[in-house]
C-alpha cells in the first residue's frame, strides 16, 4: 500500500463519514415527524414495542453484513435516546416539575436553619445509630493502627466474616473472591452496575423505584426501561411485562425487596419467577437487599436461587444504623467482583480498614438488627392506623421503613401536597413522583421517632381535612 492509497482511502472514510451525519439528520427529522403524529393521536412518545421490532431488523441486518451485534444494538439506543429526547423537547411545557425528595429535604433544612422547628418524615436514615460496642471498636481499631492503604476487595478478615455469616442465614457457600466490601449500598449498586453495563445497554427498572438506579443507569450512558407496578395490584411486578419492555440491549434487571417505596417483600415463588426471567433473556439481576433485616416475615435472598448472573447489595446502614459509617458490600462471581473492585480501586483506593474492622463486630451482633426491625414495625403499623383514619389508600408494608400511600379526593398533586405540608405545617414527605410516575402518591419514612411521626400524621391529617 503506498502513502497516496493511503491517502485516498481515508478521503474515502471522510466522505463515508459525511453520509452517515447526513443520515443521521435526516433520521431524525423523521422522528421529529413521528413524534408530532403521536402527539396528534395522543400516543405516548417511548414506543418500546416499535423499538424492539426494529432492533430485530437491524440485528437481522447487521448479521448480513458480518457486524458485532451487541455494538450495533448500542448504536441503536444513543439513536433512540436522541430521538426521544428531540419528541420531548416538542412538547407542550405543562408537565409536573420534578422535586425529589432530596428538594424537599433541602427546603426543609432551609427551614429549620431559620428557627422552623421540622418533622422529617422524608428521609431514608433510620434514627437508631450505630451499637456502642461497633463505635467503641472503631476507635480501638483506629489506635491500633488498622488505617493503612488495604485490599480494593476489602479486609480479609470482613470478608470471610460476610461469607460466614451469608452461609449461617441463607445457606449459600461463597469465596472470598465473590465478596466486594463498598462504601456503602449506594456505591454497591454503582460498581455492580458500572462492571457489567457498557453505554447503550438497557436495564429495567420496577416503578416505583429508588432514584439511583434510574440516575446510575444514566450517568453509565445506559438507558433506564421502566416498568410500572400499581398499588392495585400490590406493587408486584409482571412477567409478561418485563418480558415486553425486553429487548435486544437489555442487560440487567433492578429488585429491591422489601422496596423503597413500597414496603413490599416478595414471595419465594415470585423472586424465582424473575430469576428464571432473567435465566432465559442472559441478564444480569443486581437484587439490592438493603432492607432484608427489615423484612417482617422472612425474608428470601436472591443468593437463594444460586443464579450465577445474580449481584446482591447489602449494606450495613439500616441493619445496624451506620448509615454514616458508609459501609456495605456485595456479592457476585468473581470475574464481576473484579471488574468492580478495579473501578473501586481506581476510584477510591480501599473502604478505610478501621471502618472494616467495626463491621465485623457489627455483623456478629444479632440482637440490633432484630431490635430495630421491630422498632420499624412498630412504627410502620402506627402509620398505617393513622392512615387508615384518613382514609388512605395504601398497601401494607411487609418490611422495610416507608408507606406509600394515595389519598382519595386529593385536589392536587404530590408535590404540591408536600410543599404545602412543608411551608404551612412544618412536616416534609417525599413526593411521589421522587420515584417514577406516581403523582397521587407520597412517600413517609419512619426513620424518626414514633412520636415525632405521629405529630406528622396528625398535621397530615390537618392538610387534608383543610384543602
Ligand atoms: N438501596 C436502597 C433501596 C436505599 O433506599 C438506600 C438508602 N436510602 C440504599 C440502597 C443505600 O444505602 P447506603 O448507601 O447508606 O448503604
Amino acid at each position: 500500500m503506498t502513502i497516496e492509497e493511503l491517502r485516498k482511502t481515508r478521503e474515502e472514510l471522510r466522505e463515508i463519514t459525511g453520509r452517515i451525519i447526513e443520515l443521521l439528520a435526516y433520521r431524525l427529522e423523521k422522528a421529529e415527524k413521528v413524534g408530532e403524529l403521536k402527539r396528534e393521536l395522543g400516543l405516548p412518545n417511548v414506543d418500546l414495542e416499535t423499538e424492539r421490532e426494529l432492533r430485530e431488523y437491524v440485528s437481522k441486518k447487521s448479521a448480513q453484513y458480518g457486524l458485532d451485534d451487541a455494538f450495533i444494538q448500542q448504536i441503536m439506543t444513543l439513536i433512540f435516546n436522541e430521538s426521544i429526547k428531540r419528541q420531548d423537547g416538542k412538547e407542550p411545557k405543562n408537565k409536573i416539575p420534578r422535586i425529589t425528595h432530596i428538594d424537599i429535604f433541602r427546603k426543609a433544612k432551609e427551614l429549620e436553619v431559620s428557627g422552623r422547628e421540622i418533622v422529617h418524615l422524608e428521609v431514608g436514615e433510620p434514627n437508631f445509630g450505630a451499637p456502642i460496642k461497633v463505635a467503641d471498636k472503631l476507635s480501638e481499631a483506629a489506635k491500633k493502627g488498622y488505617a493503612f492503604y488495604g485490599d480494593a476487595k476489602g479486609h480479609v478478615n470482613l470478608r470471610e466474616a460476610i461469607s460466614e455469616y451469608l452461609e449461617n442465614r441463607f445457606g449459600v457457600s461463597l469465596s472470598k473472591d465473590e465478596i466486594l466490601v463498598t462504601p456503602g449500598g449506594r456505591f454497591a449498586v454503582y460498581l455492580a452496575a458500572a462492571a457489567t453495563l457498557a453505554p447503550g445497554d438497557e436495564a429495567l427498572i420496577i416503578d416505583p423505584s429508588w432514584p439511583a438506579y434510574k440516575q446510575i443507569t444514566e450517568f453509565l450512558q445506559c438507558r433506564p426501561v421502566v416498568i410500572k407496578t400499581s398499588l392495585s395490584t400490590g406493587w408486584l411486578p409482571n412477567i409478561d411485562e418485563l418480558e415486553k419492555s425486553t429487548s435486544r440491549a437489555t442487560k440487567m434487571l433492578f429488585i429491591n425487596y422489601p422496596n423503597n417505596p413500597t414496603g413490599v417483600t416478595i414471595s419465594k415463588e415470585l423472586l424465582k419467577a424473575l430469576v428464571d426471567f432473567a435465566r432465559r433473556k442472559k441478564i444480569n439481576v443486581i437484587s439490592d437487599e438493603v432492607y432484608m433485616d427489615y423484612a417482617f416475615n422472612g425474608f428470601t435472598s436472591i443468593l437463594e436461587t444460586n443464579y450465577d448472573n445474580a449481584i446482591m447489595i447489602m449494606s450495613f446502614s439500616k441493619s445496624y444504623g451506620m448509615t454514616g459509617y458508609r459501609i456495605g458490600y456485595l456479592v457476585a462471581k468473581k470475574e464481576i467482583i473484579d471488574r468492580a473492585a478495579r473501578i473501586q480501586s481506581l476510584l477510591m483506593t480501599c473502604v478505610p480498614e478501621f471502618i472494616q474492622i467495626a463491621a465485623i463486630e457489627a455483623l456478629a451482633d444479632v440482637e440490633t438488627p432484630r431490635k430495630y426491625r421491630e422498632e420499624m414495625k412498630r412504627r410502620i403499623d402506627k402509620v398505617c392506623q393513622m392512615l387508615d383514619e384518613i382514609n388512605a389508600e395504601y398497601v401494607k408494608p411487609t418490611g422495610g421503613m416507608y408507606v406509600f400511600p394515595r389519598f382519595r379526593s386529593l385536589k392536587m398533586n404530590s408535590i404540591e401536597l408536600a410543599l404545602k405540608l412543608l411551608d404551612k405545617y412544618g412536616v416534609s414527605v417525599a413526593p411521589g413522583l421522587s420515584f417514577g410516575d406516581y403523582p397521587d402518591h407520597i412517600r413517609i419514612s419512619t426513620g424518626c421517632e414514633l412520636s415525632k411521626i405521629i405529630t406528622g400524621m396528625e398535621k397530615l391529617r390537618e392538610a387534608l381535612n383543610e384543602q
